[in-house]
């Protein structure tokens, strides 16, 4: 069978760029890239030009490019970094919408004497900037907001946010690991110090991440060992996932533009469909400002499990808003601090697209959720037939 694959926000393929530009880092040049010697040192140079490019992408500079082994470990040396290197000040400022590997970090510190502000977010997943601004005090020693949410693809304004933490002096943390490679960005312009990002959210393998870290921020490193990166991170590198992620932000860097039109002419077209043929469909997120390869659509009174199961028939991949704790059922804290209801919170589905999502595959997807929601309201103790 097929695989119809729309969970991009979870992980992406590989792509063969990729794999062929990383293949021979596994095989034939094993050297490390610190050694003195010539067969080491042309594996020093390869990473330095993988730098080089996820710097290009993000537009910054190739020594504020801080290699590491995920996302999460990028989130946690951002936030722990920037506190130990900030003696004095003991507030963090975060949201309630983020990825556990921000929020559990941060709750985390709370509970080692640190304090912790958790903004709220309106029903469409957006943050009231007048209590970011009332949250700003000198206690505050970091910022950390999401880029862009991994369920419902709503776009914080990181601009507008950012610039009101560094005109505070406070250090600003985001956790980009969904916007980066779907959406521009440019870190020369920008107030961001710390940004996250995540290999295998943008077609490069899984256990390699990126901390970019703002030349002049204040900063401790959070895992001590050898002087690799600049003594940024210690560990010898994943050279070929390094290698693998430099070819993933050049590819990304050619095609973004002209890949976010076509996504998000793809994303529009099934939301369309699904809206026009499935009674009580509703949009999760901020519909303007929103990734163009996300869709977070609620159906009321069923839920999200049994639609992915009879999707999971067709071949066809894609995500729930719930996450089974102790044994029940649980809606996302994303779409819980949303206040979206209950009963609709439970059946909410997620579809992300790629740059290998095509249009067959939107149609496809789209003729089979019909039938698939009404089976299932039919069988819903809830709805009355
Ligand atoms: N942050 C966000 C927004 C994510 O979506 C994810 C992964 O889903 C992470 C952080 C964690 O990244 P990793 O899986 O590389 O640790």
């Amino acid at each position: 069978m097929k695989v119809i694959y729309m969970d991009n926000n979870a992980t992406t393929k590989v792509a063969p760029e990729v794999v062929e530009e990383m293949t021979p880092y596994l095989s034939e040049f094993y050297g490390n890239p610190s050694s003195m010697h010539t067969f080491g040192g042309q594996v020093g140079r390869k990473i330095r030009q993988a730098r080089e490019r996820v710097a290009g992408l993000l537009g910054a500079l190739p020594e504020e490019i801080v290699f590491t082994s995920c996302g999460t470990e990028s989130d946690n040396t951002a936030i722990k970094g920037v506190l130990s290197a900030a003696k004095n000040r003991r507030k963090i400022i975060t949201t309630r919408v983020e990825h556990p590997a921000v929020l559990s970090t941060c709750r985390d510190l709370e509970h080692h004497g640190y304090t912790v502000a958790e903004l709220a977010v309106d029903k469409n997943g957006r943050l009231d900037l007048n209590e970011l601004q009332d949250a700003l005090d000198d206690d505050t020693a970091v910022v950390s907001i999401m880029y862009a949410n991994n369920e419902t693809g709503t776009v914080f304004d990181i601009d507008q946010i950012s610039s009101m933490a560094k005109s505070k002096g406070i250090v600003f943390h985001t956790d980009a690991v969904q916007a980066v490679g779907k959406i521009p960005l440019n870190l020369s312009q920008s107030s961001i110090d710390l940004l996250s990002i995540s290999g295998h959210k943008l077609h490069a393998p899984k256990g390699v991440g990126v901390l970019y870290v703002r030349k002049g921020t204040r900063f401790s490193p959070f895992m001590l060992g050898g002087h690799q990166e600049s003594g940024r991170r210690g560990g010898t590198e994943n050279v070929a996932s390094i290698i693998a992620l430099g070819k993933a932000c050049e590819l990304a860097a050619a095609s973004i533009e002209e890949e976010n039109d076509r996504i998000r002419r793809l994303r529009d077209k099934l939301e369309k469909a699904i809206c026009a043929t499935c009674p009580d469909a509703m949009i999760n997120g901020d519909i303007e400002h929103r990734l163009p390869n996300t869709l977070n659509v609620s159906f009321e009174y069923i839920e999200g499990e049994s639609i992915l199961l009879l999707l999971d028939k067709f071949g066809i991949c894609a995500s729930s808003g719930s996450a089974c704790t102790s044994g029940s059922l649980e809606p996302s804290h994303v779409l819980r601090a949303m206040g979206v209801p209950f009963t609709a919170a439970h059946g909410s589905i997620r579809f992300s697209l790629s740059r290998y999502s095509t249009e067959e595959e939107v149609d496809f997807v789209a003729e089979k959720m019909p039938p698939i929601v009404n089976k299932l309201r039919q069988l819903s103790p809830f709805v009355e037939t």
